[in-house]
């Protein structure tokens, strides 16, 4: 809604504190106010000094551009009045301000208070119930306007965190938040409710924490309240919003889209996704082809070969057969080809060759074997087991996860999507406000820890090789790309970073390793994803020493932790699933490289074309181009 000459609102709490502030600052953009205040000296004071702003913009009116009405907020006769006094006199009602509210008198709640009734329930009666029952007014009065409105509550840090001097106060903020928060429906007839949550502000109703409010991180400015509210009137987006604003972190949504997702169910809009598509032609051939690994070397390309294989029917019980459509290629699938990610000596390894190449791809249950009674032909389904580069794969029917559709951002999403989101979860232990480095950051797994780290609210640095990857970073909203072709990290991150970085999503390895570990800040955590560029040396992956690394550690109380994703596939499905819900929701995107590479014979181009540095996103192999094309359509 823009803000201007014309509109009308109505402030409740308007002749004092924040809801003065708000009164006087829409008479500035040329707002029709009234004010609604119990007491009539503040209450009308306001009143005249909007009439005077308003006077501006308009001139030879036929009502008064502002009004003052009288009035305690928890009479609800009394507030449906003002309601009503409002549109009889501007024709509608644009933006409402619930601004009223109470501290709770220092008597304890849980003390009897003889004779009268506790204080207490007053303040529940302003801040909560009256917020409701004016938010209920306001509502009743925008749809008879037949216009679009805004309502804004007045909630406080109080309700995002326990106030502990103050339950009572911090219950009925807290009650404000989660009501407004929960009206975003309203939207569909054009109502935004928003709840605004500043932390202390220098008004009356915040004079009793005057005396320590250096140690509570100071005054918020009333123009930055101001500011927020505005913004939340201005933008169109913000429905059941909840802004926080505080000096140390500045102005912020909350809870963040990552904070969201964990308790956001993908469910319904998921699981409808996730249908049977039946009309794909699932027709079993006699015999189809894999990329298998026959001998041990970190060359992909000599180390595999296609070879037939008959298609044994019926499906092993508990089994089920997949036709693959997509499989993703990863650094590792080089660490596979050399044995060097399976236990064992090299003459056991050999020993079970040849095995599977490939480990995770998106398609379509094409058969079941007994006792499978949860999974249907024609399911989409993605899987993380070997043999992903295959027309058809077996895979045990509990290794199954179902998604919505077997689309290459699908495939993104399995190993390169779940490494950074259990990685920053569970090893980082990510919060928000860090500042969050990611290497190799336009790469498969680079492109979710970046976005992931800025939707949880942190400062993301990135590191990339080239213009065309750099320009990919900004657009995921990275805060400062590093191309190492163009500029030195090192002296970046010095200049830049004095104090250090907190996070590190490294996986790179060799000297980046050491790079990102001396731009570790004090209590920083680097989290070891991989070293792809010691993956293919000469002779193979050597591994490396670090001369001095515990001294490192221990003089600046900082972790280096290992991550690898196998380790963790309880967290799978419930991952992928946040994953897809970002997704879905527009807050997530997948990027893929755009070079194609199509059916088993380019798988080694692939695995190649990842390791010369130059893809940018997901390397996709698509397996089988006619069966893209069918579910595509659907
Ligand atoms: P990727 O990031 O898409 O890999 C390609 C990028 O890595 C390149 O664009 C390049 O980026 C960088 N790179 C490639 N070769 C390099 C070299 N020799 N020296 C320096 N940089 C090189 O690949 P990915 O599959 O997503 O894997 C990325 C890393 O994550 C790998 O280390 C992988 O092993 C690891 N990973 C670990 C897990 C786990 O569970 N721990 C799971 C998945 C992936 P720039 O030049 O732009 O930096």
């Amino acid at each position: 809604m823009e803000l201007k000459p014309g509109l009308s609102a109505l402030v409740t709490g308007g002749g004092n504190g924040i809801g003065k502030a708000l009164s006087l600052a829409l008479a500035k953009k040329g707002i029709f106010v009234t004010v609604v205040d119990f007491s009539e000296e503040k209450g009308k004071e306001v009143a005249s000094l909007v009439e005077k702003e308003n006077a501006k913009f308009h001139s030879d009116l036929p009502f008064k551009s502002a009004l003052f009405i009288k009035c305690d907020v928890t009479d609800s006769g009394k507030l449906s009045h003002a309601f009503k006094k409002h549109f009889e006199t501007y024709g509608g009602l644009d933006i409402c301000v619930n601004s009223a509210g109470v501290t709770t008198p220092p008597v304890p709640f849980h003390e009897d208070q003889p004779g009268s009734t506790n204080p207490w329930i007053k303040t529940i009666n302003v801040n909560l119930i009256a917020v409701i029952d004016s938010t209920r007014l306001a509502i009743q009065t925008m749809r008879a306007a037949q216009k679009p409105g805004v309502i804004i509550n007045l909630g406080s840090a109080a309700g995002l965190y326990p106030m502990l001097g103050d339950p009572i106060y911090s219950g009925s903020k807290g009650g404000v938040v989660m009501f407004t928060r929960s009206l975003t429906l309203l939207k569909r007839e054009g109502i935004r409710a928003n709840v605004l949550c500043p932390e202390f502000v220098q008004t009356e109703l915040a004079s009793v924490v005057a005396s320590n409010i250096d140690q509570m991180g100071g005054w918020v400015p009333m123009e930055a309240v101001v500011k927020g509210a505005f913004e939340l009137i201005s933008d169109e987006s913000k429905a059941g919003a909840c802004m926080w604003i505080t000096n140390r972190r500045g102005q912020e949504y909350w809870p963040t889209d990552m904070e969201e997702a964990k308790y956001r169910l993908a469910s319904s809009k998921f699981r409808r996704q996730t249908s049977v598509l039946s009309q794909v032609n699932l027709h079993l051939p006699k015999s189809f082809e894999k990329v298998v690994v026959h001998t041990l070397s970190h060359n992909f390309r000599s180390a595999t070969k296609i070879v037939r294989t008959p298609l044994s029917l019926p499906i092993k019980p508990g089994h089920v057969l997949v036709k693959v459509i997509y499989a993703g290629v990863n650094a590792s699938d080089v660490n596979f080809s050399s044995g060097r990610y399976f236990s064992g000596s090299k003459n056991d390894l050999a020993s079970t060759l040849p095995f599977d190449a490939g480990f995770e791809a998106v398609g379509i249950i094409a058969a079941i074997g007994e006792s499978v009674n949860n999974l249907k032909v024609g399911t989409p389904a993605a899987l993380m087991t070997f043999g992903g580069y295959a027309e058809f794969t077996l895979v045990n029917a509990r290794h199954i996860l179902p998604v919505a559709r077997p689309d290459p951002e699908v495939v993104a999403m399995l190993t390169s999507g779940l490494t950074a989101s259990i990685a920053l979860e569970k090893a980082a232990n990510m919060e928000s406000g860090k500042v969050v480095l990611v290497t190799a950051a336009a790469g498969g797994t680079g492109q979710f820890a970046v976005q992931l780290a800025k939707l949880a609210g942190n400062k993301v640095v990135a590191t990339c090789g080239g213009k065309e990857k750099a320009k990919a970073l900004t657009d995921l909203g990275v805060d400062r790309v590093i191309d190492y072709k163009a500029e030195d990290i090192k002296t970046v991150l010095k200049n830049e970073y004095p104090k250090g970085v907190d996070i590190v999503y490294e996986s790179v390895g060799g000297q980046m390793f050491d790079l990102c570990l001396n731009a570790l800040a004090i209590y920083g955590k680097m989290i070891v994803i991989g070293m792809i560029s010691q993956y293919q040396g000469e002779h193979g992956w050597k591994p490396l020493n670090y001369t001095g690394l515990c001294e490192k550690l221990l003089a600046k109380s900082q972790t280096v932790a290992g991550f690898f994703l196998v380790q963790y596939s309880n967290l799978w499905q419930q991952h992928l699933d946040k994953l897809f819900l970002l997704y879905s929701l527009g807050k997530l995107k997948v990027s893929l490289d755009p070079k194609n590479f199509v059916g088993l014979s380019s798988v080694a181009d692939a695995v190649e074309y990842l390791h010369s540095g130059k893809s940018v996103g997901k390397v996709v192999v698509c397996i089988d181009p006619s069966f893209s094309q069918q579910v595509a359509k659907l």
